[in-house]
């Protein structure tokens, strides 16, 4: 089967048996084209509890289809690879939540939504990384541990320094490849360009950044400006769909390793056998449920 056709089989498929398809930034082009709704990760979230379909297919890495889960308990959610987790969110399990809970008693546990349900769960408050000052700001306790990613941690310390927040030493291995040299030499090659970047790279990266903000902040930022060249600091699936919603400004990749191999996992023909035979079903206990998503109510009431 050719690209075209496969796409519309799914489009038939997806339409007959009543499934809606999430797809996230970070997933390749052909996906995106045949998806639903595409975006970031608490956006789809959200996205999928108005959608009249009762069956969601997530394209992405297991939290985003956990988390999926935890805002529509009642629908029944697929994760398109099940091979498809994210390292960051495996960096912190409830187990070593629970042990720096009882070393850290009087501090505020604040997670971001890169982790799963479980360590969700064990925590106080979770963050996108587009919200994350804003909820640490409002956060009543002095005292914030930050997990698991501490380079999103260490700049949200930066923005909120009256906190005084402790972080554990997690970071996303896609994020952590790049590198200031890169910005040097990526500058040099482009000088008129802006660098743009995300919080999960390293604070001595970060500080080169011309705008710092989410996958979405980034792609907005870029769409807006009159700029015409942009270096781009985050996952590189990324400047594919800048060059197509903006084909008249140019995109470099800040660094060609930039490549989230667990995002690219999915296929094509993974959605197209989940239409026509079935993919893993996120179940989880009601209670976990109910922890974990005590967790995002807090996120937002602090963002309201
Ligand atoms: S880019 Fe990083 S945070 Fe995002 S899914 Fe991949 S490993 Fe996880």
């Amino acid at each position: 089967m050719k690209i075209r056709e496969m796409q519309d089989e799914i489009l038939r498929l997806k339409k007959e048996k009543g499934v809606c398809i999430l797809a996230h930034t970070y997933q390749s082009n052909d996906i995106l084209e045949i998806a639903d709704y595409t975006g970031d990760s608490f956006g789809l979230s959200v996205k999928a509890q108005d959608v009249p379909e009762e069956r969601v297919l997530m394209c992405g890495v297991r939290f985003m289809a956990e988390t999926v889960k935890l805002l529509s308990p009642q629908k029944h959610v697929y994760l398109a690879n099940s091979g498809a987790i994210c390292p960051l969110a495996e960096q912190a399990d409830k187990e070593l939540v629970l042990a720096l809970r009882k070393k850290y008693p009087d501090y505020c546990f604040v997670v971001y939504v890169n982790s799963t349900a479980e360590t969700k769960a064990v925590c106080d408050v979770c963050v996108t990384s587009s919200s994350a000052v804003k909820i640490v700001k409002n956060i009543e306790n002095p005292n914030i541990f930050f997990l698991p990613d501490c380079n999103l941690g260490t700049w949200v310390k930066q923005q909120v320094p009256e906190k005084n927040i402790m972080m554990m030493n997690g970071g996303c291995p896609t994020h952590l490849r790049v590198t200031a040299d890169d910005v040097k030499a990526a500058r040099a090659a482009h000088p008129g360009a802006l660098v743009l970047m995300h919080p999960e790279c390293r604070p001595e990266v970060v500080k080169e950044a011309d705008y710092i903000g989410s996958t979405t902040g980034i792609i907005s930022y870029a769409e807006q400006s009159d700029n015409r060249e942009f270096i781009i600091g985050t996952e590189n699936s990324v400047l594919t769909h800048l060059q197509m919603s903006a084909p008249e400004k140019r995109f470099y990749p800040l660094s060609k390793d930039c490549v989230c191999h667990n995002m690219q996992l999915t296929t094509l023909a993974d959605i197209y056998n989940m239409l026509q035979y079935g993919a893993e079903e996120i179940v989880m206990p009601d209670d976990l449920i109910r922890d974990a998503v005590r967790c995002v109510n807090e996120m937002l009431r602090l963002g309201e």
